[in-house]
């Protein structure tokens, strides 16, 4: 069989060529470093953790993380198998030894007979072979701009800008209201994409005092350089002036609260739908570098997000990402060059976790078509299939943003309580429907493929 080429070493790429080569396809992993550096990266290693040594929550019956975890296991993942063998005590959470958890996965792809690893940087994207591009955040520049020259600027991100993200269901319907401005929109969908929280003018102002003061993280060094376009945070908004972000996006007017018609709104919070599934909204225009601790405490004061439960935190990182939605089919390929494949965290999802799943994923799809069988994508209730659902096809193609795994990316379960009280049962029975469905796609034979609808 011809040779499925990896660009980029990391937790996607390393991940892609193991499952790859277990199926046995021969695989060429091409990493720039330790030739060409990043500012994060501090190693040679393959599959090194940039920043903090923790893989998160472990627990694969009430936490999606966990059962990202649980799904790779259960498919022989690499990544995951070298973080368990290096774990370290952190209580129901996986951290890792990061150096020989590194060393260990560098070892196992070297000493695998159908790898070998090419120390080289990749700044074009070729006509022809099989490739999986799995560069990561810090792409080369190089690579960066070709691209950037395939998908053009406006579907090649070098930053995100992630406003926070909330379940829908932890927001106080009593107080929010469902309204685009000025009614815009022409169907029902279209109206009922906007939900608004309003501010008086004394909440308004406790709100300023606590942005104003809370807690922020800076851009690393290096991290800016040539790249950050000024995408601003909703504390530096603040700072130039009181009444800026009620001029921006707190402004109050186009919007009649049904609950109180008399009264006009001092401020609005403005969130939008951010799923098909209607299950997750974010806060429009609150892109942050508060601290999560910080985050929380200050979007609660908001009215209506009081109980607010968070999907994922807002921040601004030098992120090199694509828009999945618009470029990608279902199988993680370049809908105008199908030779070519993204994996990780270039996709559009977030951590190292997320990326490894990403990489699992693609390493299996890519070798299952260079050996002439067909795998099709995993069913939208695992925690691999919730992810590659997203960001393929239900995640809003116009405000994309990176994601991280989490329950509002999976269809409900039906006949569940609700609310705060049902959510171990609910949660449970999520994991408990995802890890019969992901055997099920594991050990699915051809036949069994090719006769499903
Ligand atoms: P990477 O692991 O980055 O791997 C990509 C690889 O591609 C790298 O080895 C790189 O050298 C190589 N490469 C790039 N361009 C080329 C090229 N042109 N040719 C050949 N090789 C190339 N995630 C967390 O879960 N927790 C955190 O605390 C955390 N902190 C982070 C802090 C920073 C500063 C950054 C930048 C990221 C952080 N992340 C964190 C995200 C995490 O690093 C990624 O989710 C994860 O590493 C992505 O895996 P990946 O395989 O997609 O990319």
């Amino acid at each position: 069989t011809e040779t499925l080429h990896i660009v980029g070493g990391g937790m996607a790429g390393s991940e892609a060529a193991w499952q790859a080569a277990q199926m046995g396809v021969r695989v060429i992993i091409h990493e720039m470093r330790p030739k060409v550096g990043t500012f994060a990266h501090k190693t040679g290693d393959l599959a090194e953790m940039v920043c903090s040594n923790s893989f998160r929550s472990d627990d694969d019956e009430q936490n999606a993380v966990g059962l990202l975890h649980w799904e790779m296991r259960a498919a022989d993942g690499l990544i995951i198998d070298s973080a368990h063998r290096h774990r370290l005590p952190a209580g129901g959470a996986l951290a890792v030894d990061r150096d020989p958890f590194a060393a260990t996965v560098t070892e196992r792809l070297r000493a695998h007979p159908n790898i070998s690893i090419s120390y080289e940087e990749i700044d074009t994207l070729p006509d022809s072979g099989n490739w999986v591009f799995a560069t990561g955040p810090l792409t080369s520049t190089a690579l960066g701009q070709a691209i950037r020259a395939e998908t053009g600027a406006e579907a090649l991100a070098f930053f995100d800008a992630i406003a926070p993200i909330v379940h829908f269901e932890s927001i106080d319907m009593s107080q929010a209201w469902m309204q685009s401005r000025y009614d815009k929109g022409d169907t029902e969908e279209e109206r009922t994409a906007y939900l608004n929280c309003p501010m008086d003018r004394e909440t308004y102002e406790a709100f300023i005092d606590a942005l104003l003061a809370a807690d922020k993280t800076e851009f690393h060094e290096g991290e800016t350089a040539g790249y950050f376009d000024g995408c601003l945070p909703i504390e530096v908004m603040a700072e130039r002036g009181r009444e800026t972000l009620r001029h921006g996006p707190m402004k109050p007017v186009g919007l009649t609260n049904p609950h109180q018609p008399d009264i006009k709104a001092h401020a609005v919070v403005q969130l939008r739908r951010d799923n098909a599934l209607g299950t997750l909204y974010n806060m429009v225009g609150f892109q942050t570098k508060m601290r999560y601790g910080a985050q929380t405490e200050v979007f609660r004061m908001i009215p209506g997000l009081e109980n607010a439960r968070f999907a994922r935190l807002g921040g601004i990182h030098r992120n090199t990402f694509i828009n999945s939605p618009t470029l990608l089919d279902d199988r993680m390929r370049l809908k105008a060059r199908p030779n070519i494949r993204f994996a990780g965290q270039i996709t559009g999802v977030e951590g190292y976790v997320e990326s490894a799943a990403m990489g699992l994923l693609v390493g299996r799809m890519a070798a299952a078509d260079l050996i002439g069988h067909q795998i099709a994508p995993p069913p939208p209730t695992t925690a691999t299939g919730a992810l590659v659902t997203h960001i393929t096809g239900g995640a809003e193609a116009k405000t994309f943003q990176p994601m991280n795994v989490n329950f509002g990316l999976f269809p409900p379960v039906e006949g569940l309580k609700g609310g705060r009280r049902g959510r171990r049962d609910r949660y449970k029975a999520y994991t408990d429907r995802a890890k019969a469905d992901w055997q099920r796609w594991l050990h699915q034979t051809d036949d069994e493929q090719a006769a499903a609808p």
